[in-house]
């Protein structure tokens, strides 16, 4: 079995935003040379997420007003985590978006179904940030 680790890193312009890294995963399981096998693919961080949907505008405003609902970012003073921070709302959003996304790799390609994309979530942004793939396999 073959192992193949890689950091991808990413200092977003704005607190939040959504970012479609499908092509720096290819770019890796390109560099892994595997064939058959798994990809994980997770942020680094608990105030970012990495989560698989369409790549469609229309959605990722729907997607920010969402989360706005459930997890506002102001008040700051509305959240306990907030007495030495400013990102509860950035928690709680990425709790809601998920950690990580797993893809079977068939064929050297990722196995994805109709309109699938892996998107980097950041939610506390203009900072330097991590995101892990692993791939495992043959
Ligand atoms: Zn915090």
């Amino acid at each position: 079995m073959k192992s193949f680790r890689k950091e991808l890193l990413f200092r977003t312009k704005t607190r939040r935003a959504l970012v479609n890294i499908t092509p720096q995963v290819k770019t890796a399981l390109a560099e892994s040379g595997i064939r058959e096998g798994l990809c994980l693919v997770n942020a680094m961080h608990i105030t970012a997420s990495v989560f698989i949907n369409d790549d469609e505008s229309g959605l990722h405003l729907d997607f920010e007003r969402w989360l706005e609902k459930l997890a506002p970012e102001k008040p700051h003073d509305q959240y306990d985590h907030n007495s030495h921070e400013d990102n509860a709302d950035a928690h709680l959003k990425r709790t809601v978006m998920g950690r990580e996304v797993v893809v079977a790799i068939t064929n050297g390609q990722l196995d994805f179904g109709t309109w699938e994309q892996i998107f980097y979530g950041e939610f506390d942004g203009m900072r330097d940030k991590r995101v892990l793939v692993k791939i495992i396999g043959a």
